[in-house]
């Protein structure tokens, strides 16, 4: 099955003008052409606009108006314009194509370019993010197409909490977010222990992770935690938030992965798709900050790469830190996922015979 690249040249009015550059997207595209542009296996899709529909699949009308007006209540982190908005129209259809092209069985896997909202919530802006891209894909899925199980994994640097926020009370969605710990990053304390909430007690979970932690605690937290819940959940799909900002040289993080971890995570994915759902993946691959721009279209590259399986040279475009360890964290890793696995123990039978 081939894999759908979704994206649009337009998306480069996503500028925030901060970190978050518009030429972001291109350079990644650029990287992809020299690499797989002429491998069969993939090809580009271009998104539309979300219509008013397709948001209102997430959110209120109140706060898309307000979005529209420009009036912008995280302005530091996410400045809202009428270019800005309309490049979040188009994430967030992106996403909802995305997830259409597996859905309909036309590709393996889609991903998305320069998506991947986590920080957004029904009705608020908030770090980096708009219109939640991860959400509408989701639930014009669950709303339109009648699936009743999908697996969220969430392994960029931050947590997910307004992805969180979105699907606390459902149990078709199992969120699962392995990142810094948030004590130590963005979104901050108020983020540690969510189990969700109502019927979506025990579907949404957290393992937060050291600064520093290497590629194989990531590994570890995949085996023992994300593996066995995918197993006795049986998604129909498995959604990917990817994780390019948890490189070691990324401007805005503190974690120690690198391009063979980034592409770690996705092949474990792909496996894991493969056994369970048909290898049905969608992938948002947005996240990673470096300003010469040279790391994250790496970053993403060994994503996808680790989404379908293709071997690829991946040399690291920066030294070492010295003193760089990639087992760092994995003792703190193994009392995260010990300690997720006792209290999540009540829902899921995986954790309870262990
Ligand atoms: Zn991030």
């Amino acid at each position: 099955m081939r894999t759908a690249i979704v994206y649009s040249q337009k998306m480069r009015e996503y500028d925030l003008g901060h970190v978050l550059t518009g030429d972001r997207y291109e350079s990644f595209m650029r990287l992809f052409w020299e690499k797989l542009g002429d491998n069969p296996a993939f090809e580009i899709v271009e998104p539309g606009y979300a219509t008013e529909a397709d948001l209102k699949l997430v959110h209120t009308e109140e706060y898309i108006r307000r979005v529209e007006r420009c009036e912008s209540q995280d302005p530091h982190d996410t400045p809202l314009s009428p270019r800005v908005v309309r490049a979040a129209k188009l994430m967030a259809g992106a996403g909802k194509l995305a997830g259409e092209l597996v859905q309909s069985g036309a590709f393996g896997k889609a991903i998305a370019i320069g998506g991947g909202v986590q920080h957004a919530g029904r009705n608020y802006e908030r770090g980096f993010g708009i219109f939640s891209d991860v959400g509408i894909c989701a639930e014009n899925l669950m709303q339109n197409y009648g699936l009743e199980r999908i697996l969220i994994l969430d392994a960029d640097a931050h947590a997910g909490d307004g992805i969180y926020s979105i699907f606390a009370r459902d149990p078709r969605v199992l969120f699962i977010s392995i990142h810094q710990d948030p004590h130590t990053l963005y979104p901050g304390p108020g983020y540690t222990n969510p189990m969700g909430e109502g019927e979506g007690r025990g579907c949404s979970m957290n393992v937060p992770l050291l600064p520093g932690t290497g590629d194989l605690a990531y590994e570890y937290v995949l085996d023992s935690v994300f593996i066995p819940l995918a197993e006795e959940f049986r998604p129909q799909v498995i959604i990917m938030v990817d994780g390019s900002d948890t490189h070691f040289m990324d401007q805005i993080t503190q974690m120690g992965l690198t391009l063979k971890g980034i592409y770690m995570i996705a092949d474990k994915v792909r496996r894991a798709a493969d056994r369970i759902c048909q290898g049905k993946v969608i992938a948002f691959a947005g996240s990673g900050y470096d300003p010469k721009g040279i790391l994250f279209p790496r970053g993403w590259l060994a994503s996808v790469c680790g989404l379908t399986g293709l071997e690829i040279e991946l040399d690291e475009p920066y030294p070492f830190p010295q003193g760089y360890r990639s087992d760092y964290g994995v003792l703190e890793a193994r009392k995260a996922a010990e300690t997720l696995k006792a209290n999540f123990a009540p829902y899921w039978r995986c954790f309870a015979s262990s």
